[in-house]
């Protein structure tokens, strides 16, 4: 894990700033590295959490004291084991309401919008994302791939174009809330919001509802979405796929779908980040003499020349034909490693040229072997002692 920056750098606040500049700063922050608007943005995502959990800190004036005495340390209690006290940004938005919140929903859209609206426009709110799981072969995930999924999602209800109410009739403004979904009740200096009861959040009450889909203005249906997958992508990777979620049911735009990549495992290449490794055996002889070997490799195949007197375990390395990196798209490399394979089985010739070879080896005894059996001698007669 990265060692943690200081909170005040983080905010780029003076250590003598006073609760205004501090939460001035970190609203700055807050707004430019907002998920929304850095969508698959990991830097931006670090960023904005490490913000929070400043803020978390500097904005309590005891976890500040003990922070300015003590630093990281002095507040590791509050903060969990070490890391980030923030697991998600659901979090974060429902730590820091009360900061931003004028408006309902969550912080930004008081962040946002200004006067209580979101970022789509007041009591407007993006369709719910989906998640989904696609699973690819070794290849597929270095080639690239076309998958097309059945997806099942929530689709505006046809019979009441997803208003919920029955034929004929339409549902009005919640009297309750003017509409907005939030009440707000006054506590001493704070005001604090809270989902309307009357309409459950919606804004909307209906009289009669849709026979359809009884109210809820949503009907279930399949949808088949293809996904490009790019060549290089790694198991377990999270893709987004824009405006495949759910539909809004204010007007905003539709959700995303995430597809959640998983990648099989293959019977003989492993990934080990953008380079393909693999391990061919070889006999003792050809380890020994040296050999040309051919190799599969992702697209095709190729030659390695392994050298006379290679050992068992020893890497070749084969430039720029592993995996692409999504980043740059240069490639990686493959890596082959060869094990020398001891013979399990010798036919009666085969055992005559070893043992040939075994009263050679008195005479000709390797240096590697030699200094083996030297400090054997030593061993010895150490024990001799
Ligand atoms: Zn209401
Ligand atoms: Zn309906």
């Amino acid at each position: 894990m990265a060692k943690k920056r200081d909170y005040y750098t983080v905010l780029g606040v003076e250590r003598a700033a006073n609760q205004e500049e501090i939460k001035k700063a970190y609203r700055k922050m807050a707004m430019k590295y907002h998920p929304d608007r850095n969508p698959g943005n990991k830097e931006a995502e670090n960023k904005f959490k490490e913000a929070a959990e400043a803020y978390e800190v500097l904005h309590d004036d005891d976890k500040r004291r003990r922070y300015d005495q003590y630093g990281h340390e002095g507040v590791t209690g509050s903060m969990g084991a070490g890391g980030n006290s923030f697991s998600s940004f659901e979090d974060i938005f429902s730590h820091f309401a009360d900061i931003f919140g004028n408006g309902g929903g969550s912080i930004f859209d008081g962040v946002f919008g200004g006067m209580g609206g979101s970022p789509f426009g007041q009591g407007v709110k993006a369709g719910a994302s989906l998640k989904c799981r696609v699973n690819i072969t070794f290849e597929e995930s270095a080639a690239g791939v076309t998958k097309t999924i059945d997806l099942r999602r929530n689709e505006h209800c046809s019979a009441c174009n997803g208003n919920g109410a029955a034929a004929g009739s339409k549902p009005r403004s919640c009297p309750h809330c003017g509409g907005r979904g939030q009440v707000y009740h006054s506590q001493g200096f704070f005001s604090v919001s809270q989902t309307c009861p009357n309409c459950q959040g919606r804004g909307k009450v209906i009289d009669k509802p849709c026979t359809v889909c009884h109210g809820s203005g949503r009907e279930a249906k399949t949808v088949r979405i293809r996904v490009n997958i790019p060549a290089g992508i790694e198991d377990g990777t999270r893709l987004r796929v824009p405006d495949e979620g759910e539909p809004s049911d204010s007007g905003g735009p539709r959700g995303d779908l995430f597809c959640y990549i998983f990648v099989q495992e293959h019977d003989f290449f492993a990934r080990q980040g953008d380079d393909v490794i693999c391990q061919i055996p070889i006999t003792f002889a050809q380890a020994a003499l040296g050999t040309e070997l051919e190799v599969p490799t992702l697209k095709n195949k190729a030659r390695v020349t392994i050298p006379p007197g290679t050992q068992s375990g020893q890497v070749f390395r084969l430039r720029g034909i592993g995996f692409k990196r999504l980043r740059d798209r240069t490639e990686g490399d493959q890596i082959v490693q060869v094990i020398v394979e001891t013979p399990k089985k010798l036919n009666s010739r085969q055992q005559e040229l070893f043992r040939e070879l075994a009263s050679l080896e008195d005479k000709y005894v390797s240096p590697q072997r030699k200094g083996f059996l030297d400090r054997c001698k030593n061993l010895f007669s150490d024990n001799k002692e």
